[in-house]
């Protein structure tokens, strides 16, 4: 196997990138592709003939995806081995950062299915083990958090501090019980322009605040983490997202980021600060 495949195997924090292809809208304004993944690790910017490239122009990262690879692959070599190790008592959250139109959704969607299938395989070959899986779906907006699960969801959720998600109780021979408790959390963000969404006002400024607080504490966090114990205090409870993922981000937790760009000329400002967050990330 590769370097970043055991990178991608080992880390706490597994940052990856996804470049998605042009789509129909942008090839037919003539859009220029602006990025291009020269290895497994790399993605470099592309620059039209004589412009001046802005530094940095490469960015490395424990693995990259480009316009051809599929979700299959994203999923196997990029966040498999982190979203299984919530069979084993860890902690694991996936997550997609990118500005909008840019594959969240659409990696999101086929990452969760193939982890929720591989993790039903695991059950299903695993018959000396009893497994208890709870799934549940959040949605924040305005910092109000809303169970999608629910009948009542209009309601505004209090936030409680027990994880809970899978659970798993192990019966060995000398009939002693060991249980494992872990979550498996997939976070499909809002858009990431919205945090640096400046313009705006009434009820377009609250919301960009909030998902701005939510992104920008989110990020805080994650950059900690990826410091390591010499951070100090993380700020988990400044915002609701942080405060649901805190068991899962912290001690015994593993995270896979896929960071979507898309390869658009016109999106160059936008996709350099998703590099840019992708960066501090590691
Ligand atoms: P976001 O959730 O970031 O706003 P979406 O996931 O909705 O973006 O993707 C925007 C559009 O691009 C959708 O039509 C989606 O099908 C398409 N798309 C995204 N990523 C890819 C990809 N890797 N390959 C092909 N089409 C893609
Ligand atoms: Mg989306």
């Amino acid at each position: 196997s590769t370097p970043g495949g055991s990178r991608v195997r080992e880390e706490k924090i597994v940052v990856t990138v996804r470049l998605r292809p042009l789509n129909k809208r942008e090839q037919l304004a003539k859009d220029n592709v602006s990025w291009e993944c020269v290895d497994d690790h790399s993605i470099v910017y592309k620059p039209l003939p004589h412009e001046r490239v802005v530094q940095p122009s490469s960015f490395t990262f424990d693995k990259v995806f480009g316009p051809e690879a599929v979700t299959e692959s994203v999923y196997e070599d990029g966040v498999k081995t982190v979203a299984l190790s919530a069979l084993m008592g860890i902690n694991a959250t996936i997550f997609a950062y990118g500005q909008t139109s840019s594959g969240k959704t659409y990696t999101m969607r086929g990452i969760t299915e193939k982890a929720v299938n591989d993790i039903y395989q695991h059950i299903m070959h695993n018959p000396d083990r009893e497994f208890r899986i709870k799934i549940s779906g959040l949605e924040i907006y305005n910092e109000n958090v809303r169970d999608l699960l629910n009948s009542e969801n209009g309601r505004n959720l209090k936030l409680r501090d027990d994880p809970e998600t899978i659970e798993s109780t192990v019966r060995d021979t000398s009939d002693c019980v060991r249980s494992f408790v872990s979550s498996l959390n997939f976070v499909d963000l809002a858009g990431s322009e919205r945090a640096s969404q400046t313009n705006a006002d009434g009820a377009r400024l609250r919301e960009g605040c909030h998902i701005n607080l939510s992104l920008m504490t989110l990020t805080t966090v994650i950059r900690k983490l990826s410091v390591g114990k010499r951070s100090g205090h993380i700020p988990y409870r400044d915002s609701k997202l942080t405060r649901i993922l805190q068991h899962s981000l912290g001690g015994n937790a593993r995270t896979a980021i896929i960071c979507t760009l898309s390869p658009a000329s016109s999106h160059v400002e936008q996709s350099r600060n998703t590099l840019f967050f992708a960066t501090r990330a590691k």
